[in-house]
């Protein structure tokens, strides 16, 4: 049995740091809005490579906290354009249309899967005023031509960080550092994954980072006192102390990941299955290795049947799901077969070489 992903496993790696920081959260009586809230949010700043970091509770949130801040500031306002890839999780999406936004959607490169750029100036409008990039599967989404376009165009760049922790650019700068403000995930199984739910925002900019704060806090800056019609949205002591044991570890555990994705480029070889172009390790922290194959679904019976866990990402692209029926009019064919073949094979940090040796054996040898 080889699981698409054992979270007790990814646990276990670094098991006895993070039962003895949980240990001295609970031991200590203090569970929100402490040191380890202060602590994780200043080391992960520090390690993303922006100035501030405010936790908060999931990666919905910090998506939505970025634009509902926007908003606050008058920056944005209802009914303006953000331009967002067409292929991304729905959380991307639901996070424009939460604050009344409209989001444009654009299609992924084929070889990439990451956001078109050469789509990107056909896309702007005079109400266009963000734009939104996804560093899906782990890859970094980032080209000199989104940070010219958002120039040219006055737009907010903003960065969906939920699947690359630690990926970094060409040129050696983090994803989450690169636009105006970015949005993190610390979903269980993401590259650093809380026992729970989690989630960041970071930015160079003390205004939003203030105002987010205040947002994912009832609103509040001063006890009860609300400037803003907020949320209870706040990053739990326990969680945070857990983060910051395993950001300790996400080099080297990205690193692991990389090994076996290197591994699974050298002997996955077979005429039905294909691979996104593969990049140099610095831009991919393989949150997922993504695989397509037109016979997709029959791939994965295969591999269930010899006791492999795959998932995809993700079966109904934004624009076919039921909750839009405002972006049904879109035709966007190298979405729709992304969603009709893509499959993620196991890749984590705890796989092993011989684990990936036999993921591989049985994909080749599908008939
Ligand atoms: C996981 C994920 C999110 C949402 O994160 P949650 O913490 O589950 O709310 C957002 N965007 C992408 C691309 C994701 O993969």
């Amino acid at each position: 049995m080889i699981p698409f992903l054992s979270l007790k496993d990814v646990t276990a790696l670094h098991g006895e740091e993070i039962q003895e920081a949980v240990s001295k959260v609970v031991a200590g009586g203090w569970y929100l809005q402490g040191k380890e809230n202060e602590r994780f949010e200043a080391d992960y700043a520090r390690y993303i490579g922006t100035k501030h970091c405010v936790g908060c509770a999931n990666g919905l949130d910090a998506l939505i906290w970025i634009f509902r801040a926007y908003v606050e500031l008058g920056v944005l306002r209802p009914g303006d354009e953000v331009i967002v890839p067409a292929n991304t999780y729905i959380a991307t999406i639901l996070a424009i249309t939460e604050n009344g936004l409209t989001p444009v959607l654009v299609e992924p490169r084929a070889d990439t899967l990451e956001i078109d750029d050469s789509l990107l100036e056909a896309a702007v409008t005079d109400r266009t005023r963000a734009l939104v990039i996804v560093h899906l599967y782990g890859r970094n989404a980032y080209t000199d031509k989104i940070g010219q376009l958002c120039r040219k165009y006055g737009l907010k760049l903003i960065e969906d960080n939920a699947q690359a922790h630690g990926c970094r650019t060409a040129d050696g700068r983090r994803t989450g550092s690169l636009g105006d403000a970015a949005g993190h995930s610390f979903y269980p199984g993401k590259n650093l994954g809380a026992l729970g739910d989690g989630g960041a925002v970071t930015t160079d900019d003390p205004l939003l980072a203030d105002t987010i704060r205040a947002l994912a806090n009832y609103g509040s800056q001063k006890k009860y006192v609300f400037k803003y019609t907020g949320r209870n949205s706040r990053l739990d002591e326990i969680q945070a102390a857990v983060l910051d044991v395993k950001l300790r570890y996400l080099d080297e555990d990205n690193a692991r990941r990389q090994r076996i994705a290197k591994y699974y480029y050298e002997h996955l070889s077979h005429p039905l299955v294909s691979l996104p172009a593969r990049l140099d390790d610095a831009q991919n922290v393989y949150h997922l290795f993504p695989i397509l194959c037109q016979r997709r679904d029959e791939l994965q019976a295969y591999l269930k049947d010899n006791g492999v866990g795959t998932l995809i990402h993700y079966p109904i692209p934004p624009h076919q799901q039921e909750c839009y029926q405002e972006l049904a009019h879109y035709s966007l064919p190298i979405t729709e077969k992304l969603a009709r073949e893509e499959l993620s094979i196991p890749i984590g940090p705890c796989i092993t070489e011989d684990e990936a040796a036999e993921v591989v054996s049985l994909i080749n040898s599908f008939r």
